[in-house]
């Protein structure tokens, strides 16, 4: 189905001369494992080599090509010495030096007495220039190809420049030519080249600021993604409105039994967001509605009362959480609101034993259970429900939109609400979601106190501890969150449990330490004591550990909190300031602080918000990294910077909604090279919509 004229792009990169197994290992790290990947695959710098002095009048420190004559090899002494080539032109002599030669490959290159050219830093050492391992030796006739604008690479260890810039050279020969997709007024009027000269363009950089991303060429690229993102959304989005859902309403009387049995009643937003699904639910046409709320903001409540109107129907629901505990938390939560009611909950994890994960599938199968809570286990193959009506996901970042649509698919026409916990940039959430309906959870639920939110120097520890311990004899519970450690696993359980052992001398037995290679087995009973009160403090490696509700834990201590993002800072606050108390955070940081590590320790200072939290963050790191995208589903794009296109992108959408307004855009010449954009930015899973439904 993939257009024809794109079959180049989209063959392995093995098919590029020079690419053999080996390469093509690092390569497919590097940018992808086909052609087209190493296409996408864009400088991030040039070196300019236009510059050709005379050896005698050569700038010091600056890069230069220079012809010259090649004198005399000197080989270093021993290995430890430098091989040296003499070389000369009419005004002086020059050696190149090299470390760790290899002198039969330097005498063909270099072959005495011929004519060679040569390019790098130029410098003077003791009087003598010298040029250190030179960065390309050509023949003269080749001079021509070197004399440019150099674009440069980001590289993989394993894989030089050079090679990489060959490969992409011959991966650009690919580069097909394509009818234009996009609107000829905009191209006109932004002076856009097409897309194949944009992409050569950026390749063969012409001036420094045709690396930038305001160039034209980038920007064409930046925007092709853009509107391929937004069409895709708009077509998977208009053909699941095509697809005639049934219209669900329930008598409303287990929504009230449970409301009457809430502890409180609900806040306005919340009571809001019932109200907008319980429409979209009773509309003939299946839901997609993301609803957003800070961490502590009360979601549960809303997908509870969302997953009833499904069993007032007679129907089943679900909710899918990213990790065990968060699945079992839910589960727990869920229960002694519905069991009263004589509705039958069930968990299932990837973990359960054998013989209950039987019982549980037969009870989803069945039709006994009307609500199944649990992680990814509940799409997994064998696990068929007898009538889903209702799919609550709880993402938290964590899975991506074919994750969604695959839990989706286990009804006839389900009803999808997404729950994330932390606010997404509105940029991030056109890009992520298209304008999916959304309910935001505004304001927190009653009688919640601001946390008191301090950073402090690690070298105040002591005092810390002090006054963490007369916390605890006032009755206090604390969560220590240990120092995240970049390179492995093994140094971040040391340091959390180099902490666990030093608490321990001041609190004894009142501290528990849960981390991420603990059994699931041992770190629910460990929870478990934190929430019964046994444990007054938990030491915890990781943001997901600390994941459970425990409304008397008043105190949250992050150690080297200069080392985690905004939203990740954000999210564990967020653990504290649930019940009545006064809540205190404490940041604990290590000098010395950088400019972005100390402006976000001041922006934790400064507001609980999260939406600005995530504003701020989206700023301080750009889009990429913002709730890591790669791991998340969230879309992570080739060329677009969504920190510096954010422009093209509300451009994009506003042209993607135009175009999918015509019923029958698709069989337009327009439509048809749109078609081809969706394959070439593989977003090809939209295109199987177009005709659907
Ligand atoms: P989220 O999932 O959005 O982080 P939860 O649903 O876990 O938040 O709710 C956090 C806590 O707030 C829970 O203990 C819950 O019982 C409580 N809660 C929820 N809604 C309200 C409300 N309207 N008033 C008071 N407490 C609430
Ligand atoms: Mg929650």
């Amino acid at each position: 189905m993939r257009p024809e004229p794109l079959y180049p792009l989209f063959v392995p990169l093995t098919n590029l001369p020079g690419i053999g197994p080996r390469f093509a290992k690092l390569f497919e790290q590097l940018a992808g494992p086909k052609v087209l990947d190493l296409c996408w695959h864009l400088p991030i710098n040039v070196i300019d080599r236009r510059y050709s002095p005379k050896i005698g009048e050569a700038e010091p420190e600056r890069v230069a090509t220079l012809l010259v004559r090649v004198c005399e090899h000197r080989p270093g002494a021993s290995r430890r010495q430098p091989y040296k080539v003499v070389c000369e032109d009419e005004t002086g002599r020059i050696e190149l030096i090299f470390f760790h030669a290899r002198p039969d490959y330097l005498e063909r290159i270099l072959p005495t007495g011929k004519e060679v050219a040569v390019s790098g830093r130029f410098e003077v050492f003791n009087r003598q220039a010298q040029m250190t391992h030179p960065d390309h030796v050509v023949k003269p006739d080749e001079v021509g190809q070197l004399l440019r604008l150099e674009p440069i690479y980001p590289l993989t260890t394993g894989l030089p420049q050079k090679t990489v810039a060959k490969a992409i050279k011959a991966a650009l020969t690919h580069v097909p030519d394509l009818p234009e997709w996009l609107d000829r007024a905009l191209v006109q009027k932004r002076n856009w080249p097409s897309w194949s000269d944009a992409l050569l363009q950026s390749h063969n950089p012409q001036n420094v600021s045709d690396v930038e991303p305001g160039s034209p060429a980038r920007q064409r690229l930046a925007y092709d993604e853009l509107l391929a993102n937004q069409l895709a959304l708009l077509i998977v989005r208009k053909a699941a409105r095509r697809i005639p859902g049934k219209s669900l309403k329930g008598d409303g009387s287990l929504r009230s039994s449970v409301k009457a049995a809430l502890p409180f009643s609900l806040t306005r937003s919340q009571a809001q967001a019932v109200l907008e699904i319980e429409r979209d639910l009773a509309r003939p046409s299946r839901m997609l509605r993301l609803l957003q709320g800070d961490v502590g903001s009360g979601k549960t409540v809303v997908a509870l009362l969302a997953m009833l109107i499904a069993v007032e129907a007679g129907q089943q629901a679900a909710l899918m959480a990213p990790t065990e505990i968060l699945a079992r938390q839910h589960y727990e939560t869920l229960r002694p609101l519905t069991e009263p009611l004589g509705i039958e909950v069930v968990l299932l994890t990837g973990k359960d034993k054998a013989k209950d994960r039987r019982q549980t599938i037969e009870a989803i199968g069945s039709g006994r259970a009307a609500i199944a809570v649990g992680t990814h286990a509940l799409f997994q193959e064998g696990v068929e429900f007898s009538n889903l009506a209702v799919a609550v996901i709880d993402e938290q970042h964590r899975f991506g939109v074919h994750q969604r649509l695959m839990l989706a698919g286990k009804g006839k026409d389900v009803d999808v609400l997404v729950m994330t916990a932390t606010p997404i940039p509105r940029t991030l959430m056109l890009t992520a979601y298209g304008d999916m309906d959304t309910s935001r959870l505004l304001e927190k639920p009653a009688g919640r106190k601001p946390v008191d939110t301090r950073t402090l120097d690690i070298e105040r520890l002591s005092e810390v501890v002090d006054g963490l311990r007369r916390a605890i004899e006032g009755g206090a519970q604390a969560y220590w969150v240990c120092p995240l450690v970049e390179e492995s696993e093994t140094s971040d359980l040391a340091a959390a449990d180099q902490r666990y052992e030093t608490l321990r001398k001041v609190f004894s037995d009142r501290v528990g330490l849960v981390h991420g290679r603990m059994k699931s087995a041992e770190k629910d009973s460990i929870m478990a004591e934190f929430k019964a009160g046994s444990l007054s403090v938990l030491v915890a490696t990781t943001v997901i550990e600390v994941g459970v509700d425990v409304p008397n834990a008043t105190v949250m201590v992050i150690e080297h909190a200069e080392r985690f993002g905004l939203s990740q800072l954000h999210q564990m606050r967020g653990r504290v300031g649930r019940g009545g108390d006064q809540s205190v955070c404490l940041l604990l940081y290590q000098k010395p602080l950088g400019d972005t590590a100390h402006r976000r320790l001041e922006i934790m200072r400064e507001t609980e918000d999260g939406f600005v939290i995530s504003e701020e963050d989206l700023r301080l790191r750009g889009a990429g990294e913002v709730l890591g995208t790669r791991q998340s589903g969230m879309p992570s794009f080739r060329v677009a910077d969504l920190t510096q296109h954010d422009d093209l992108l509300a451009i994009a959408r506003d042209d993607a909604k135009l175009i999918i307004e015509d019923d029958n855009w698709m069989d337009s010449k327009r439509g048809r090279a749109l078609r081809t954009l969706l394959y070439l930015f593989e977003r090809d899973a939209a295109v199987r919509y177009i005709r659907s439904g």
